[in-house]
């Protein structure tokens, strides 16, 4: 029997902790891979850890399947971005209509990393959270740049990668109901409490959607479909 893996890009935010679901519900074999590349918040590091330490404590069936965890170090990104992300400047549009939050190209580079470590690691899957549907419209999220990517990926590896993005054409609210679709309550309540998004990296202040200053636009996104989502819900 031929045993299924996947390498899931897991940041420990919303997003990507139901991609993770996903491929634990799909796969025999699952390792997930992050990225420090100077980010300001901690937070988000730490929520990796927390996230997955959770997934293994309450998912019995998917702790067998969730193996190693991998983190990529590329202080290169954060050196060449000018970006809220990775330094004091506020979050805004900028001239070209893109978010200040923008890294540019960051998936490209999250892919081609990824895509050496599965090559060593015999994963040639590769899973991760990227959406058209967001407001931000970033270029290197959309299917297009990523299907032709895993084509330049598996010509210059003389291997077959894959890549999937289960949230692609789903909103906020859609992701919302994924995660429960996946794992129930437990799923839900897990994201709400250990996941993070907030671009702020604010833990202090707690929403029936989770932690976050509830006013930048990971936060509004976040808030907005868990709305969405729990209004469906009642209406059902
Ligand atoms: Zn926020």
């Amino acid at each position: 029997m031929t045993v299924s893996s996947a390498l899931v890009l897991f940041s420990g935010g919303q997003d990507s902790t139901v991609c993770l679901a996903s491929a634990l519900q799909r796969y025999d074999r699952v390792e997930t891979v992050g990225f420090h590349y100077g980010q300001r918040h901690a937070v988000e590091l730490e929520a990796r850890q927390r996230v997955l330490e959770a997934l293994r404590a309450k998912f019995p069936q998917w702790a067998a399947k969730l193996g190693d965890d991998h983190m990529l170090t590329l202080p290169a990104l954060g050196a060449i971005s000018d970006t809220s992300l990775t330094r004091d400047t506020e979050i805004q549009m900028s001239a070209s209509g893109l978010p200040t939050t923008f890294v540019p190209g960051r998936n490209l580079l999250f892919f081609t990393y990824a895509a050496a470590l599965g090559w060593r690691r015999g994963l040639s899957t590769l899973v991760g959270g990227m959406c058209e549907t967001d407001y931000s419209g970033y270029p290197d999220c959309r299917n297009d740049t990523l299907q032709t990517l895993a084509k330049a990926l598996s010509l210059g590896l003389d291997a077959s990668v894959t890549i999937e993005t289960p949230l692609m054409y789903i909103d906020k609210a859609g992701t919302w109901a994924l995660a429960h679709e996946l794992g129930g309550d437990a799923l839900v309540d897990l994201i709400v409490e250990d996941t993070h998004t907030c671009y702020l990296g604010d833990r202090t202040h707690r929403h029936a959607w989770g932690y976050g200053c509830g006013t930048c636009p990971a936060c509004d996104l976040r808030a907005n479909g868990w709305a969405q989502w729990r209004g469906g819900e009642l209406a059902d």
